[in-house]
This record gives structure tokens, sequence and C-alpha cells, in this order.
């Protein structure tokens, strides 16, 4: 069952239209740089947010219609409703086209993700918000868009309201954005960005916030240095999610979550209830879609293959799409010196890559931690120029169990970003 879209919030309001609506911003900073690359452009150029809607609600139309279109092929019927437990065995559909319906079965899967959260400020319940869904329905580029929370999602939309032509203010609790990441890596972000004309206030508490009579936006917040204000058209939320489990009955089935609402599962991704599975999102993430998609690939082959697949410790790789790219895999600096893992670390400039040199875009690093013992590769991180792509790379060697050794002396076709790879595990002798 289904209440709302199929392909849930990856295909309908997550990865694929905001990559869509980036490729229009990349276009967008392309042309404002024409000239670095010897290309006369009589600018300036403006940005048709409709057409920008347009291409990104075609994207979304085709993928999602295209999934159910398969389900329907396969002979899977869609339910569409909101779902809730009635028992263990027994769920209640609030059908959408009204009424209700009940279903039983011996197997459930609770795969009912996440959603925005809505951060207790005193006056944000009277102002018009906007989340990661209605942010990429704005029919006009915002004058000043406020964002609420430097993550994943607020800095991606950060990134690609400023190359349309937006003032972007993002105001962050933490002390660095994207408070998972290393330090080195989130202020070479924010330097980027900085530069670039986006406004970071970090340390921030946002306390409460008023909409005046123009449709202003005025949010108070208390910093280290004391008590500030600003003032944008738009405020999009950014600031967490939380799961789809409140409305779901989850007792009435003997599920139990944690403390923050996820569903509790062991590694097999059953949950505290015979029979019934959790997966993706809704059970604590990493909130990826390849996750989600590993999820459903552990129980088929417990299931149907009779196999014994556990989440253990998977490789979590992920890419933040912003410009330049993050491309991440394996462990940090953080993650190594929470766990007390020996590592070596080396670290190389883009402004060090032809490739990046070649095509002008020379913003950011690349970055490996191995192990000093057995020379293999422990974690990596590129943000830089495609850095999801030559983060695959390096996916692919560390789980093929190659050393730095390899790396460092593999041929890789000149001139590739992948190329560089052997200049940056040189560093490691020196380390
Ligand atoms: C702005 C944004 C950008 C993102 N970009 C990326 C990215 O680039 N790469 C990446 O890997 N991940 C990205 N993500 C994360 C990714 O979207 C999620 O990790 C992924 O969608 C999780 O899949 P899921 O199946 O667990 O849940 P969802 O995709 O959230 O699906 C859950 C579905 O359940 C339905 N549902 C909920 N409750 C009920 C109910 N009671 N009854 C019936 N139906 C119900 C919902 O309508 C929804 O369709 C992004 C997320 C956001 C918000």
């Amino acid at each position: 069952m289904e209440k709302e879209h199929i392909g849930g919030s990856c295909v309908n309001v997550g990865c694929s239209p905001t990559k869509t609506m980036e490729a229009s911003g990349r276009v967008a900073y392309i042309l404002s740089r024409a000239a670095d690359y010897g290309v006369n452009f009589q600018g300036p150029f403006t940005v048709d947010m409709k057409a920008v809607r347009r291409r990104k609600r075609d994207i979304v139309i085709s993928f999602s219609s295209g999934d159910e279109a398969k389900l329907k092929r396969r002979g899977v019927e869609i339910v569409w409703g909101q779902a809730r437990f009635v028992s263990g065995e027994e769920i209640e559909v609030a059908l959408n086209e009204g009424g209700t319906r009940r279903l039983k079965a011996g197997l459930i899967f609770i795969d009912t993700g996440t959603r925005p959260a809505v951060p207790e400020i005193e006056g944000l319940s009277a102002c018009s918000v906007l989340d990661n869904g209605t942010v990429m329905e704005v029919d006009s580029v915002p004058e000043h868009l406020l964002i609420i929370g430097g993550g994943y999602v607020g800095m991606e939309f950060a990134r690609m309201f400023r190359r349309f032509g937006s003032e972007v203010t993002i105001v962050h609790r933490g002390t660095h954005v994207l408070s998972q990441e290393d330090e080195d890596v989130a202020e070479a972000i924010q330097e980027i960005y900085i530069r670039d004309g986006i406004r970071i206030i970090l340390e921030a508490d946002t306390y409460s916030a008023h909409q005046d009579a123009e449709g202003q936006i005025h949010l108070r917040l208390t910093c280290p240095k004391g008590e500030k204000t600003v003032t944008g058209t738009h405020l999009l939320l950014a600031a967490g999610r939380v799961p789809n489990t409140d409305m779901l009955n989850l007792a009435a089935a003997g599920v139990e979550t944690d403390q923050g609402g996820y569903i509790a599962t062991n590694e097999r991704l059953e949950t505290t209830a015979s029979g019934i599975y959790a997966l993706g999102d809704v059970k604590g993430g990493p909130a990826f879609t390849h996750i989600s998609y590993d999820d459903y690939r552990i129980v088929r082959s417990n299931l149907f293959e009779n196999r014994d697949a556990v989440i253990g410790d998977r490789a979590v790789p992920y890419v933040v799409f912003i410009d330049p790219q993050l491309g991440r895999v394996g462990l940090s600096e953080k993650e190594a010196a929470e766990r007390n893992i020996p590592y070596k670390m080396v670290k190389m400039p883009m402004t060090h890559v032809a490739r990046a040199l070649e095509v002008d875009e020379t913003d950011g690093f690349m970055k490996a931690l191995v192990d000093p013992e057995s020379s293999r590769i422990l974690g990596f991180a590129c943000l830089g120029m495609e850095g999801g792509e030559v983060m695959a790379v390096v996916q692919v060697a560390m789980a093929g169990g190659l050393t730095w050794h390899d790396l460092r002396d593999m041929i890789f076709a000149h001139p590739t970003l992948a190329e560089s790879l052997n200049n940056l595990f040189s560093l490691v002798e020196r380390a």
C-alpha cells in the first residue's frame, strides 16, 4: 500500500528531482563562467523557474509512472491509502478513494520512510514555510531564501538556488555544516559557499519566526556572540527528518521503536514482531536509497534464497550532490578516532589534478586513510569535480582488497580524474 506516490521520497521529492534541478543550476553556473573559457556570451541570463520545474516534473512523472507500470506488469496490486496495523498479521488501509480495506498476511514489510522534521520555533506555524518537496515547486526564483539546517538537504538546495540567482542564508546549529563530516571537509565546503555568495550562520539556534504583512520572514537567532535577526522572502526547513511510524499503530503488532520513533531491527532486519520486517529509512538509516535497496537484498536473500545475509559492516558509499561533489566511502578521520583505529592520512588538493586544471574546476581535495599495517585503504573522500565517480573507483578497490600500493602503481587512462589516485597514494610513503 502507498498513500501518496510510487517511488517514495527518492523519486518524488528527493534524489531524482533535486539532481534534475541541480543540472539546471549547473548550466547557469557554466554560463556565468563562459568568459573563463574564452567563450563570448552576451549575458545576463535569466532563469525561468517554471521551465526548470517542468523539467523536474517530467522526470518525476516518468520515473514514478515507470515504476508503477513495472509493478503492475509483475502482478503487484497497489492499494492507495494510509496503512496502520490492527494486529501482527492484519493491516487496515484508509483508502484514498474513501472507506477502508483490511488485508492479512504472514509476512509484512514496513518501508514507510521519513518526512521533514518541523523544529519547535515560536511563531513558525503562522509563517509560510517550504520543505524539500514544496521548495521544488516554486514558480519564480526566490529573492532571498533562508534555510534552517546545514545538512545534506539544506546544502544541496543552497547551492542550487544560489545558482538560480537567489540570495541564500543558511542557519545551522552546529560548529560546521554537514556535522557528520570531518572538519577539514566541511570547512572547505563552507569556504567555497561563502566565496560564491552564500551566507552561513553557525552555532545559531532559531527561537522565533515572524512573517510580516509584506510576506518577509524574520528569524530570530541566538548565537554565541548574542542575538541576530535574519530576514528573507522564503524559508526552507531542512532541519532533519522524522520517521513515518507514528500513524502505524505499531503497538497493535508488537513492533518496537527506539526513542526517536525509528523501528528497532536486528541484523536481518527482523522487528520485534515475528514475520514483520523493517527496511530503509524507517529503521534509522543510513538514509540513502542504495541502502534501502540493499535492505531489500538482505531480506530477499534470507526469505527466498535460504541465505544468511546481515547488515554487518557494509560499506556505505555516498555522494553529497553539491558542486563540487563530495564522494565518501569507508572511514572518516572522525570515525577512525572514535573507534580507535590507527591510520595514515594523505590529502591532495584538486589543483594538483591535471584533469581538474584542464576543465578549470579545481575546488576541493582528495583525501585517503590507509591502514599502516596491512596497507589496505580504510576510507576515502573526494571533494572535487565528479567526486562521486572518483569515490566509486576507490570503493571498488576497497571491496577487492587492493592496497594503497596497488592504486599508486595502477595504470589509469590519461588524463582522467582517477589517474590522480597514483599521485594521492604516492604521498603515503611520506605521511
Ligand atoms: C531532498 C532529498 C534528497 C535526497 N537525495 C538523495 C541522494 O541523492 N541519494 C540517496 O541515496 N538518497 C537521497 N535521499 C534520501 C532518499 O530519498 C531516502 O533514503 C530513500 O527515499 C529512502 O527510501 P525508503 O523506501 O526507506 O523510504 P521513502 O522513499 O521515504 O518511501 C516511503 C513511502 O512510504 C509511504 N508511506 C509512509 N507511511 C505510509 C503509510 N502509513 N501507509 C502507506 N504508505 C505510507 C510514503 O508515502 C513513501 O512513498 C534524499 C532525500 C531527500 C529528502
